[in-house]
């Protein structure tokens, strides 16, 4: 870790990610990716609000960690300014050139950051009707900042850009093509910073340039999706209009037979309002468990027979890694040559039992997993996974801040 001195004449961007009830912020050198700053507010409008703050110290090795909690009444604003204040404790306010925001849902509009202005802002709005839990946090997120750093621009990397280059036998479904036309239902995708930042590192590894890059990548953490990147560019990712769609999550249930919804609806008597909170909040991992949707929990429980969720437990993580494996070969469709696949997230970058038990049934797809290299790759570690004779597997960390912050000051200049 570098000194905060040693920064004062780089230009760095702050990285904000905005949820309904936190603000995520790093301040990032674009060229190195070295975070200066970097912190989580959380349970905004809550007793329970706080502020978590992380910064390098001045003798280039340790880092500090500080927890603040602020006085009532503790939002977004409030959350900003105290970081505005930290900023400016640590004299780093100058060194900021932009601000870059993650916004969920960018539609059709944008394939590429954007700098906010009033119409960007007016049709990140719009496209809350395809993300209501997002859009709406993300955009609150860039009123704050508008607040607190009036002279600074604010640029907008939308997580759906990607995915733009999805061709249409990807996007639509099948039903009325009205639906798409006259109201944007198509299929979108997320992750897309994600799956960028990792396709980048595997082409890195490659020593290849990114569009000379066939390859699957597996984001799995909280949310899930599959994305198949073919000469660098998306061409199919597993989730569609909204973050439902695809493998099984840790509370999402991913695909199911969309009759079940009228089943529940017309023989069960849910509303519609039970329906979202049944499949958003209470199905995936947690669901089949009964359990959690942590995959620690649950591999804990699994390996603990005397655990009364035990078995349960192995049957959602069962479940879990056959949907995986199952969407990764059926993008195969997608492609003429595959170079490997990559995994990241909080799971794809930690378990390695999870990516065992995905790698053992994509034999046909020639991925065969080295235990020993497998079991080695966690907690930070970067590599390749498979055998000699097997297509590369590699575990990648992501890093979706950098990339924010490197289009941001791409865009700035
Ligand atoms: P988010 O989608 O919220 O960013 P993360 O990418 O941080 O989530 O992933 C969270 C998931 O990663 C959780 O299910 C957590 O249990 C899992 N995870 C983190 N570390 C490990 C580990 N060592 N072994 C297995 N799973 C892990």
């Amino acid at each position: 870790m570098q000194n905060n001195q040693d920064h004062k004449n780089n230009n760095a961007i702050l990285v904000i990610n905005c949820g309904s009830s936190s603000v995520k912020f790093s301040l990032i050198e674009p060229t190195s990716g070295l975070s200066l700053i970097s912190g989580l507010a959380e349970c905004l409008t809550t007793p329970q609000a706080s502020i978590k703050i992380k910064h390098s110290l001045n003798d280039n090795k340790t880092e500090q960690s500080e927890t603040r909690y602020l006085s009532a009444p503790f939002d977004h604003q409030q959350a900003l300014n105290a970081l505005v204040n930290e900023l400016k404790a640590l004299n780093l306010v100058e060194n900021i050139i932009a601000i870059g925001h993650r916004v969920v849902h960018g539609g059709e509009h944008y394939s590429k950051p954007t700098l906010i202005n009033e119409d960007v802002k007016n049709t990140i709005e719009r496209l809350a009707k395809l993300a209501p839990l997002h859009n709406p946090a993300n955009l609150m997120g860039i009123n704050a900042c508008q607040k607190a750093f009036a002279n600074l621009p604010q640029m907008a990397v939308f997580d759906t850009a990607f995915h733009q280059s999805m061709p249409e036998k990807a996007y639509l479904y099948g039903i009325p093509f009205d639906l798409y036309s006259q109201h944007g239902i198509r299929r979108y995708g997320f992750h897309g910073t994600s799956h960028y930042f990792v396709a980048n590192q595997a082409a890195k590894m490659m020593n290849k340039q990114l569009a000379q890059c066939n390859l699957i990548s597996a984001h799995l953490g909280n949310g899930c999706s599959v994305t198949v990147i073919k000469n660098g560019k998306s061409v199919d990712t597993s989730l569609g209009m909204t973050p439902l769609e695809g493998v099984m999550m840790g509370t999402r249930s991913g695909d199911i037979d969309a009759g079940i919804v009228i089943h529940l609806v017309e023989q069960l008597g849910y509303s519609i309002g039970q329906v979202d909170i049944l499949l958003n909040k209470k199905s995936g991992l947690l669901g089949v468990s009964q359990l959690s949707n942590d995959c620690r929990t649950l591999e804990n429980a699994m390996l603990d027979d005397s655990h009364e969720k035990s078995a349960q437990a192995k049957l959602a993580l069962t479940v879990f890694c056959y949907r995986i494996a199952k969407s990764i070969s059926s993008f195969s469709a997608s492609l003429t040559e595959l170079d490997g696949l990559v995994f990241t997230g909080g799971i794809g970058e930690n378990s390695s039992w999870i990516r065992q038990q995905i790698l053992n049934q994509l034999g046909l797809l020639n991925f065969h997993v080295c235990k020993e290299t497998n079991l080695a790759t966690r907690f930070g570690a970067s590599g390749n996974i498979a055998t000699n004779t097997s297509r590369p597997c590699w575990v990648i960390t992501t890093n979706e801040e950098w990339v924010i912050a490197q289009q941001s000051a791409q865009l700035l200049s």
